[in-house]
């Protein structure tokens, strides 16, 4: 069984496996200890992570990027519309009331749902995780932004089951990273907690939370979000200074050519990581358009200058987090940063100025989420030994029920069941009076916390069965709402209840010394008892489980025509190889091994193959390659074989006469 994490990044994202006592980031098939979160899509395969990223700029219309922005979201919502579709090169579509792409995919126009798209993508970091540690991989804890919705938790767990993972949990990505900085302290305090504000700028939005630790404990205490900045909002804003500064000097319209603003932007996000380590630096973008070589020269402070407005943006989290946690400056012990933006020089003396004191990084920015995601995976799982920790989160979200009230009656008809930083996991128990079968609501209460657009509504839950009490009057009934560990909404249990009379003793003193103690006097009370458990059916934006094993077996199918296509190219570059290196040897080493008559026929089947291997066999199957070795080496390995003998037969001699 295996002890895995997932830090799913917007730009990239960190495996990292629990081994030998330890935690392991896994690195990724060309030694990345990142993998872009990509997948573009080809005629003939998927390319995702590392070979996304080589097709992104020739086929930038088949490759999505931002898949954590689209999970668990509408096409119709005005954030994916104006915002994400900036940041897509493909078309984005409706699928099946998530939102989705078009690409051109085996030839043809295909479309893929946001949870398609993520469960493809942990199907690629399922393939690298077990690759290096030997085996199925299956429980998995995978990060996400606290600012996710019920819908976008259950998508990611559904997604997780697309790709024949068993998501143990969604754990927030700011509380991940606070996990893994607790774990690691030995001095946690046994009482007066110690409060660390952690700060995310990551690639495209910004966290700060506020976290109590102590001994074998951490309680999340508040979180803020801006989910507009990030380092992507940096290179967009570069990128739309250098459109303009290249439309003057060169007069270049680059914004009416896809490909150009794509290599535009990769030098101009290149550009920014150059400007954290100097105060200025050269953009130079061969051949851009037309022919033309565009270059210029920019500084630091131009550069902070451009993106001021996002930097502003950093305040408010930062004070909306420390007033929720009610906390003073001086009981803040420090402020840990995660991300990769946080890099840039401007941001960390402007997180300095808000916070008016030092900032502290003794985490590994890039991997502290995905460490801390396997650290949880450690916890919940029963193979790995390690120090029990507590993991108190909370929601962003605040959630109301909702219900029909009876006729005649002027009963509530809501009620707020958690509030905004509820704590997860959370159980609440309601009451309701009803005669007959009911349904209930679930909603977000401040949909203004949700991006612009986003649907309020969770979930219906039918309580059904309902009947009245024998005697005709509204029966008792108990409803238990559970938000998870993952954050996602429930109703674990309905059932009705009846007072009943039951004889308990009457509580007593203690009989004083010497005294003899009393026979216990019995009395009667009413009590409420469990009378039948109701049952209960819930509906919420997710797919159901016939859609959701249908996508399953479809990801099956695709990753296997990849796996084909895959074993297909390493078996034409077999032969390729073969013919090469067999050719030079018959001609050389061989030679003496082989009759001259057959030499000549075998050197004219070698070129034959090699012909063809560029003609008809440039395109086919797996097998072809294969039969093609296989016929040949009925010539070449008999050669190989009395060329094998001969070498040994010195070196037995002078063995035998050794001995
Ligand atoms: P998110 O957490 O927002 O989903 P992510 O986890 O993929 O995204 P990170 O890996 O934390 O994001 O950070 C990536 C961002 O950091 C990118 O925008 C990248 O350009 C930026 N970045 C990395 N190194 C530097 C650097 N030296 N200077 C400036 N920015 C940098
Ligand atoms: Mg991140």
């Amino acid at each position: 069984m295996s002890v895995v994490g997932f830090d799913i990044g917007n730009l990239q994202s960190v495996i990292a496996v629990a081994r030998n006592r330890g935690i392991d980031i896994v690195a990724n098939e060309v030694s990345n200890r990142a993998t872009p979160t990509m997948i573009s899509f080809g005629d003939k395969q998927r390319y995702i992570g590392e070979s996304a990223k080589n097709q992104e700029m020739s086929n930038f219309k088949n490759t999505v990027n931002a898949i954590k922005r689209l999970i668990g979201r509408s096409f119709s919502e005005p954030e994916v519309q104006e915002t994400e579709s900036q940041f897509i090169g493909c078309k984005l579509v409706d699928a099946n009331g998530e939102v989705g792409i078009e690409v051109k995919y085996h030839g043809k126009p295909t479309v893929f749902s946001a949870t398609q798209l993520y469960a493809m993508y942990l199907g690629k970091l399922r393939d690298t995780t077990s690759k290096e540690l030997g085996g199925v991989i299956s429980d998995v804890v995978i990060s996400v932004p606290g600012w996710y919705t019920d819908r976008q938790r259950r998508a990611v767990q559904q997604a997780s089951k697309i790709a024949g993972l068993n998501c143990l949990r969604v754990l927030n990505d700011s509380t991940a990273a606070a996990l893994g900085y607790g774990i690691t302290k030995t001095d946690l305090p046994e009482d007066s907690p110690r409060n660390v504000v952690f700060v995310d700028l990551g690639h495209s939005s910004f966290t700060v939370s506020v976290v109590a630790f102590k001994k074998g404990e951490l309680k999340v205490k508040s979180v803020a979000y801006d989910r507009g900045v990030g380092g992507r909002n940096f290179d967009k804003a570069l990128l739309d200074h250098f459109v303009q500064v290249f439309n003057d000097k060169y007069k270049l319209d680059i914004r009416s050519n896809n490909k150009a603003q794509v290599r535009l932007l990769a030098a101009c996000e290149k550009l920014k990581k150059v400007l954290s380590a100097n105060s200025q630096a050269p953009i130079t973008v061969e051949n851009l358009m037309n022919d033309v070589d565009a270059n210029a020269m920019y500084s630091r402070d131009e550069f902070v200058e451009l993106i001021e407005p996002l930097l502003q943006r950093l305040e408010k989290p930062i004070q909306k987090a420390i007033a929720d946690a009610n906390l003073s400056s001086d009981e803040i012990h420090s402020i840990e940063l995660v991300g990769g933006s946080i890099r840039i020089p401007a941001v960390k003396q402007r997180l300095t100025e808000f916070f008016g004191r030092e900032l502290s990084y003794t985490l590994n920015q890039d991997e502290a989420v995905a460490r801390g995601c396997a650290l949880q995976c450690a916890i919940a799982s029963p193979v790995f030994r390690v120090r029990d920790f507590a993991v108190n989160d909370i929601t962003a979200h605040p959630i109301r029920f909702k219900w029909e009230a009876i006729a005649g009656s002027d009963d509530d008809t809501s009620l707020d069941v958690f509030s905004h930083n509820n704590g997860i996991p959370s159980t609440k128990m309601l009451t309701f009076y009803r005669k007959q079968p009911f349904a209930i609501e679930a909603e977000y209460s401040d949909p203004t916390h949700l991006p612009q657009g986003t649907n309020a509504w969770i979930s219906r839950f039918d309580i059904q069965n309902v009947e009245p009490q024998e005697n005709g009057d509204l029966a008792t009934i108990k409803v238990k709402a559970r938000l998870d560990l993952s954050g996602v909404l429930a109703v674990t249990g309905a059932y009705t209840v009846e007072e009943v009379e039951v004889e308990e003793p009457v509580p007593q003193a203690e009989p004083k010394e010497g005294e003899e103690p009393k026979e216990p006097e019995m009395r009667k009370v009413k009590k409420l008892m469990k009378k039948a458990d109701l049952p209960v059916v819930q509906a919420s934006q997710c797919l159901d489980s016939a859609t959701l094993a249908e996508l399953a077996k479809q990801e099956r199918e695709m990753h296997a025509a990849d796996e084909l296509v895959n074993a297909t190219e390493v078996a034409k570059n077999a032969l390729e190889e073969y013919i090469y290196e067999t050719r030079s040897k018959v001609e050389g080493e061989y030679s003496a091994f082989i009759e001259p008559a057959e030499k000549t026929q075998f050197l004219s089947q070698l070129n034959a193959a090699e012909d063809w291997l560029y003609d008809e066999g440039e395109d086919t199957t797996r097998d072809a390659y294969v039969d093609k070795v296989s016929g040949l080496k009925a010539t070449s390995d008999p050669a190989a074989e009395r060329f094998r003998e001969d070498k040994e037969r010195p070196k037995a001699a002078r063995e035998l006469r050794e001995a």
